[in-house]
């Protein structure tokens, strides 16, 4: 790998969160390089410890003393994907960047066709996955569901089988600082930007080393916090719902009445006030459960803390030693 001129203007900048990923950052590098060095693409590698408790930090660092091209953020805890890509894109300084996982799952020579592309005049060219053979059956369905639900909730379309390894230009990454928020959906994000877009196909391999950092309650919170953040729908069903069940309790209020009328009391009813009662209160828990998860969200944006702080950083002009981080 030979080091590159600080002073040539970057092109390309690589984004890739890692979160104990010491089995796979040589390998990743070094994939990278291959890929992007013949085709004489200026590139940096952006790499943000997500407070990895293994080597990954000091592997990484090293890496960054040796090339200029490598350079490193160093968040103080692990923050999540989403914070860790939004820590990488604040500090990227490419005319275009790709937020890439370091697990060689988004394959180096996709980078190849969505510069291509970029270079064509696209803004944002997005990485589809043309099938999803290396997940498992029940992540496959879990996520088709996801896609068509929030699809159907939200004015936004979120592509299906897009990831977050995709291509922005500098425009939309600029279009991107501008978004305060702390629970910070990307894949959303991405969407609600806009801009001219391109799509490219790929195969995505599986993981190269290492183990999945996401389990099935990671990706519910995930989905869950992809939809509270795109749509109030959930929030609006509640006044309708709430209506037609009025409605329809005054329809069977009257029929009683009458009933009692021509046909005298009649005791038993036990059941029916059981199912009533159950059904309702259930509901009515639902209701204020999602108010809740909506208030919770409104909650943590209000306190205004910081969305990543950044314990130290390498390669990046004025590093510092001290803590930074961004305040919306
Ligand atoms: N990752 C991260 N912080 C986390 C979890 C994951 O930075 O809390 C990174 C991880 O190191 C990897 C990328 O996000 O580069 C994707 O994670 P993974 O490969 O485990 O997810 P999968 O491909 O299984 O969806
Ligand atoms: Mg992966």
């Amino acid at each position: 790998m030979e080091s590159r001129n600080e002073t040539e203007a970057i092109e390309l900048s690589l984004i890739a969160p890692m979160y104990n990923e010491e089995e796979v950052v040589d390998h990743f590098f070094s994939a990278i390089e291959q890929c992007l060095g013949p085709a004489g693409i200026k590139y940096e590698i952006v790499c943000i410890n997500d407070g990895s408790s293994d080597n990954t930090l000091k592997i990484i660092t090293d890496y960054a003393h040796q090339y200029k091209h490598i350079k490193v953020l160093d968040l103080s805890r692990n923050f999540g994907k989403e914070l860790a890509l939004t820590a990488g894109i604040d500090y990227a300084t490419g005319q275009a960047a790709i937020p890439i996982d370091c697990d060689l799952q988004d394959p180096p020579e996709v980078i190849l066709e969505m510069y291509g592309k970029w270079r064509e005049g696209y803004d944002v060219v997005l990485a589809r996955r043309s099938n999803r053979d290396s997940d498992t059956f029940v992540k496959r369905n879990t996520s088709m569901l996801f896609y068509k639900l929030i699809d159907s909730m939200s004015e936004i379309h979120i592509p299906a089988n897009v990831g977050d390894f995709r291509l922005l230009d500098r425009k939309a990454l600029d279009a991107l600082r501008m978004y305060p928020e702390r629970s910070r959906f990307m894949k959303g994000l991405f969407a609600s930007l806009g801009f001219k877009t391109a799509i490219v196909e790929y195969v995505r391999p599986a993981r190269a080393a290492g183990e999945t950092k996401w389990n099935y309650v990671k990706l519910y919170s995930l989905a869950l916090e992809g939809i509270l953040s795109f749509t109030s729908f959930p929030l609006k069903i509640w006044s309708y719902l709430g209506a037609a069940i009025a409605f329809s309790g005054f329809v069977y209020g009257i029929f009683t009445i009458v009933k009692t009328l021509y046909f005298g009391i009649d005791v038993p009813g036990y059941a029916s006030l059981m199912v009533v009662l159950l059904f309702m209160s259930g509901l009515i828990l639902i209701s204020l459960g999602i108010i809740g998860e909506y208030l919770a969200r409104i909650f943590i944006e209000v306190k205004g803390r910081p969305i990543y702080i950044v314990r130290s950083s390498v390669g990046f002009e004025g590093d510092v030693e001290c803590v930074h981080g961004r305040n919306g």
